[in-house]
């Protein structure tokens, strides 16, 4: 596997898979351009070396080739503009087009691959299939895909002579384009500089946490979080459960929630993870109350009840003052931290304090040293939207890839590159 810094690009031509699935308005300009941002100094460093870039993405969900609503030539402007220099879209990413353009790219030169999702191969998934058709008919059509895939990965792989992934957001998809085409690159793939921040941010919680490690995990739901908490219970000194998910907790214990958000088949998880964490040594920390509402809506009346008993008509929407004073130590006292999902309703403003106050505390452990990641579904939008992305050691920019790597799993995108 080579790093990018230490690989020769002079006169190759690198394919790129970045993640340049942005966010459109209904003229099709870009409305934000992190993902663009985020992938320039790979970019930079191929063009500057003396090498040429081949970048392609998905964009969106389209279910066909040619739905131009999901075209990648809308966002050229918005490449061209952080590159300060053109960008060649090719049209398409098959195509006797496509591979002329990359056959003649001189150094220097970037072109731009349409959707590789406008292809049913990209993901290796049949398309258009009926409603009622037959598990033969099913089969038979996932085995056709998979046949016609092999021939697109040859195709997008005989544009270039090296490959790079730097699309986190996808690595934990096996798709033609983040782990199929990295087999025909056997001495010529590596990382972006966006995917080894990533991968060294994992690697710093997952594998080289310094102790105390504390994991925060908020979100709406333990349904989506087990196999996070799980993996956590054998890796964390504290971990702290807020959010909507923690009323599930305390149901599970007897107490009475009110009409709070919880999940009544996932009680006995809850109490095997609480069992699991006093086995394991693990301080548990849940909310001791909660500011409540009557409603879901900013301006519902607030009260604070203890987290056992919040009367029937109220539900619980924020940390109290109370939990978030334990969960100060816990943080303040922490050498690495990870934190995903927030620990109320931090949409609406009346209820973003707590969320607040943990970034608060994440911000100021990570001034006194600590290493802190943010990642994985909301949380990302969270410390955003409240100010505090430049406060913590390493914000993620991939929820979904993020939130599987904290789960343990191997990401598809990482180990191609590491194979
Ligand atoms: P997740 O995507 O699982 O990280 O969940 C994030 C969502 O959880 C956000 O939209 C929050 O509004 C929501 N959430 C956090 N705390 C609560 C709560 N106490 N009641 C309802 N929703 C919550």
């Amino acid at each position: 596997m080579f790093k990018i810094d230490s690989y020769d690009f002079k006169g190759k031509r690198a394919i790129i898979r970045v993640d340049f699935n942005v966010p459109l308005d209904d003229k099709g300009q870009v409305t934000d351009d992190t993902r663009i941002r985020a992938a320039i100094p790979t970019i930079r460093k191929v063009l500057d070396a003396g090498g040429s870039v081949i970048l392609m993405s998905h964009l969106g969900r389209p279910k066909k080739n040619n739905d131009m609503k999901y075209s990648l030539g809308q966002i050229v402007p918005a490449i061209e503009k952080l590159l300060g220099k053109p960008v060649i879209f090719a049209g398409d990413c098959m195509g006797e087009k496509a591979a002329e353009t990359a056959r003649n790219l001189k150094p220097g030169e970037v072109m731009l691959l349409e959707n590789l999702r406008f292809y049913a191969e990209e993901e290796g998934k049949p398309r258009g299939l009926a409603e009622d058709a037959s598990e033969e008919e099913k089969a038979a059509a996932k085995k056709a895909v998979k046949a016609s895939q092999k021939e697109f990965v040859k195709r997008l792989a005989s544009y270039a002579d090296c490959y790079i992934n730097d699309a986190f957001g996808t690595a934990h998809r096996k798709h033609a384009s983040t782990y199929l085409i990295a087999k025909h690159f056997p001495n010529d793939k590596m990382f972006g500089y966006l995917m080894e921040k990533e991968v060294k941010a994992i690697e710093n919680v997952l594998q080289n946490a310094q102790h105390p490690f504390t994991a925060i995990i908020g979100g709406s739901k333990v349904s989506s979080k087990l196999g996070v908490i799980k993996n956590l219970l054998d890796k964390v000194d504290n971990l702290i459960i807020g959010g909507g998910m923690g009323y599930t907790f305390i149901k599970a214990q007897g107490g009475h929630i009110g009409k709070s958000l919880h999940e009544d088949e996932l009680m006995p998880d809850a109490l095997e993870i609480m069992k699991e964490a006093k086995e394991k040594g693990v301080n548990l920390s849940l909310s001791v109350a909660t500011v409540s509402g009557q409603e879901f809506s900013n301006d519902t009346p607030r009260k604070t009840f203890d987290i056992f008993n919040i009367p029937d008509d109220w539900e619980g929407m924020d940390a109290s003052e109370a939990s978030l004073e334990n969960w100060k130590k816990i943080i303040l006292a922490s050498k690495t931290i990870l934190w995903n999902g927030p620990v109320g309703v931090f949409e609406l403003p009346n209820f973003a304090h707590g969320t607040e106050k943990i970034a608060e505390f994440v911000a100021e452990a990570t001034q006194n040293g600590a290493y802190s990641l943010v990642g994985g579904g909301d949380s990302v939008a969270a410390v955003t939207k409240l100010g505090f992305a430049d406060k913590v050691s390493y914000v993620s920019t991939g929820g979904g890839a993020m939130l599987e790597a904290i789960e343990g799993k191997d990401l598809p995108g990482i180990a191609a590159i590491r194979e």
